[in-house]
Formats: C-alpha cells, structure tokens, sequence
C-alpha cells in the first residue's frame, strides 16, 4: 500500500531537528530507520504530516567511552554497527540482544533509539487498515474501547523491544533532549503501562543516546520466539549480577514482550539473592513471576503460555547464569 501523503524533512543538525520538533503546526513524527514507521504509515495506523528524519543527525551518531568506565551509545546508531562495535565486545549479553532483533536486513536499517521508542503492537495492529475499520477505531485512534480486550480501559498492546530489556538489566540510562535542554532517567522508567502513551518522551524530545555503566561480570540473554532470525519475541529475558559459586550479587532479571512495558523483577531477584542459584531457589524465583507481571493478555499467544512461559524463561536464564560462573 502507498504511503499518506505528508512533508519529509531531513535536519542537518540536532538544535535544529528540535526546533522544527518545537514549531510544528500539525502533527510531527521523529523516524529513524523506518523500519515500524513506513510500516505502520503504509497500514494507516497514523498519519502524521510530517516525517522527521533523525538517522544522520550527527549528535545521533557512534559509541565512545564516557566518564566512570560508562559507555555512550548514540540513539542513531544502526543495530549492525552496534553489534559489530568493537568497543561493545565487552557487553556480549547486550550484543546477542542486538543480534536477535529481526533480520540483517532490517538490523542494517533500524537503530537503537527506534528500537527503544517502539509503537506498542497487538493482533489488532496488525492488521490491515480495511480489516480494522470494520472493527472501528480504538483507544489508540483517540476512542475509548480496546478491541484485543474488551474489558479494558487502557491499551494493553505490548512492547516487543528486545533491546529495551538487556540495557534495562545493564541499569542504562537515555537521554533526552527537546530545545530547551537535555534530561536523563533510567531506562527502567522510561516505559509506563499504558499502551498509547508507552514511553516518558514528550512530543518536542528526541532519543539522543544511551549511557551504559561498565559491563556487569556475567550477563544472559534469552529470547522465545516462533521463527529465530527474523520475528518478534514471543517473551524475552536478560539477566545480570556477579556469579561466585551459588553466591549472586547485583543481580537484574528484566523480561520484555509479554506486557506493555518491561518488568524488572523483584521477589525473583530477591529469592536468589538470599538464597543463591540453588534449583530449590530457582524453582522459587521461577513461581514468583507469575504475580509480578500483572494482567496477562491473550494478544499473540494465550495467557495461559505467557505465564508458562515466563516460567521458563526465569529457569533458563538463572540456570545459564549459574552454567556461565562454573
Ligand atoms: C520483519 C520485522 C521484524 C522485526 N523483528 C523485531 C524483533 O525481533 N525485535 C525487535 O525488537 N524489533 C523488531 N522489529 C521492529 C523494528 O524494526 C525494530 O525495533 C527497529 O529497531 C526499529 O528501529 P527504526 O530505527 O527502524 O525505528 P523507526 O521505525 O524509525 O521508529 C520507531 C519508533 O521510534 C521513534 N523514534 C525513532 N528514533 C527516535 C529518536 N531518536 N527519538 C525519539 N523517537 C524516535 C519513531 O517515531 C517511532 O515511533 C521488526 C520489524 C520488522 C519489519
Ligand atoms: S491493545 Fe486495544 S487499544 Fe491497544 S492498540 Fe490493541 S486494540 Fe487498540
């Protein structure tokens, strides 16, 4: 299908793409590789005026070391350069993160800060704009009904970012900007639970970069998906800590994919660190997911396997945890 009509505009700078983002009449989208944007465009699931292209801004671009043994990552970095950097070799959980997103060919155009902004999806997303307009609008077109769950009074499309939960483990934080300024907060609350207004970014910020502190000592990443190389995460894990023997100190478990934002996990990490990487302890931490992810959703696979699922999840990555210190 054609792309809407709308203006493209290419800044040549960062205070100027802000600008623009500050001024615009009508509505204005940032789009970086337009892997989900020319898409979700093309399915008529918003029209904006205009298209902000925000790729090449310099102030976007490249990884370098930072103050405190911290890494820089610019938001317009493309996934593929990312990967390759050899400055992130000492990050190899974030690396296969960066690695299982989608196919080399959409990993060569979509960047980091797109990944992190993500439109939130569900079945009804992904549909056809004719299939959807026999169903009638929904939250996310401003009308106060959601198809995928009638009952409820949010949007509880999901966030299908697999990066967003490996930096989240890292304990990442993102920047910021709008013309006035710069601001900074972890990733961990970036996201919100409302499937429409998904991300803290306002309409005049861009994603300028992401701060990661020095690489944790052992790191896992595990996703579960229908196809490998080339689909979204039926449920992803990334864990990291310091493993000694059974012992674990600093330890994150994040899951993404199966609600609408990722969720740090806290009785689980709690369970382990007072108890070790036991299978006793693992059992535990693996029962005590469940409760911590809220309202599962029937949206790409039923409940029921989601809460299976991440079951297995927390299993298998606490067990490569423990596999990765032996
Ligand atoms: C076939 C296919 C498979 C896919 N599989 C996966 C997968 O396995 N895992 C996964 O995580 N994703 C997957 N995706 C989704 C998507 O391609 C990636 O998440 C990609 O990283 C998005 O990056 P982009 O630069 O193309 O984003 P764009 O499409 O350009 O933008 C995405 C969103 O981010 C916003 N945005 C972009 N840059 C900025 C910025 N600097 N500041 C503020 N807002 C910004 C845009 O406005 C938009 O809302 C897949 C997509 C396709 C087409
Ligand atoms: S979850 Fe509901 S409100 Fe959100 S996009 Fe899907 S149908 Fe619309």
């Amino acid at each position: 299908m054609h792309l809407p009509a709308h203006e493209f505009v290419k800044p040549a700078t960062l205070a100027e793409g802000l600008s623009l983002l500050q001024s615009a009449a009508g509505e204005i989208k940032p789009v970086a590789g337009g892997t989900d944007v020319i898409y979700n465009m093309r399915g008529r699931l918003f029209q904006p005026d205009v298209l902000l292209s925000v790729r090449e801004l310099p102030e976007l671009q490249g990884v370098r070391s930072a103050a405190g043994g911290r890494m820089r990552l610019g938001a317009g970095s493309r996934l593929t350069d990312l990967e390759r950097s050899p400055e992130l070799a000492a990050y190899p959980m974030l690396v296969r993160a960066l690695r299982s997103v989608a196919s080399r060919h959409v990993r060569n155009m979509a960047t980091l800060g797109g990944n992190l902004c993500l439109d939130t999806r569900c079945w009804y997303t992904n549909q056809t704009a004719e299939w959807r307009q026999a169903k009638g609008p929904c939250l996310k077109n401003g009308v106060n009904v959601c198809h995928a769950i009638q009952s409820s009074e949010v949007c509880v499309a999901l966030n299908a970012s697999d990066i967003a939960p490996a930096l989240i483990a890292h304990g990442a934080r993102v920047t910021l900007a709008c013309a006035d300024g710069e601001r900074e907060l972890l990733l961990a609350d970036f996201y919100t639970d409302d499937g429409v207004a998904h991300t803290l970014r306002r309409a005049d910020e861009l994603m300028v970069a992401v701060t990661l502190p020095p690489p944790p000592a052992d790191a896992v990443f595990v996703k579960e998906t229908a196809r490998k190389g080339n689909d979204f995460s039926y449920g992803v894990i990334a864990a990291a800590g310091e493993v000694a023997g059974e012992l674990v100190t600093g330890l994150t478990l994040v899951m993404g994919s199966l609600t609408t934002r990722p969720v740090s996990l806290v009785e689980p990490v709690r369970l382990i660190a007072t108890q070790g990487l036991t299978d006793t302890a693992i059992a535990a931490a693996a029962a005590a997911t469940r409760e911590e992810l809220g309202a599962l959703t029937n949206l790409y696979t039923p409940a029921a396997y989601k809460s299976t699922l991440a079951r297995a999840l927390v299993t298998e990555a606490l067990q490569r945890l423990r596999g990765a210190a032996a």
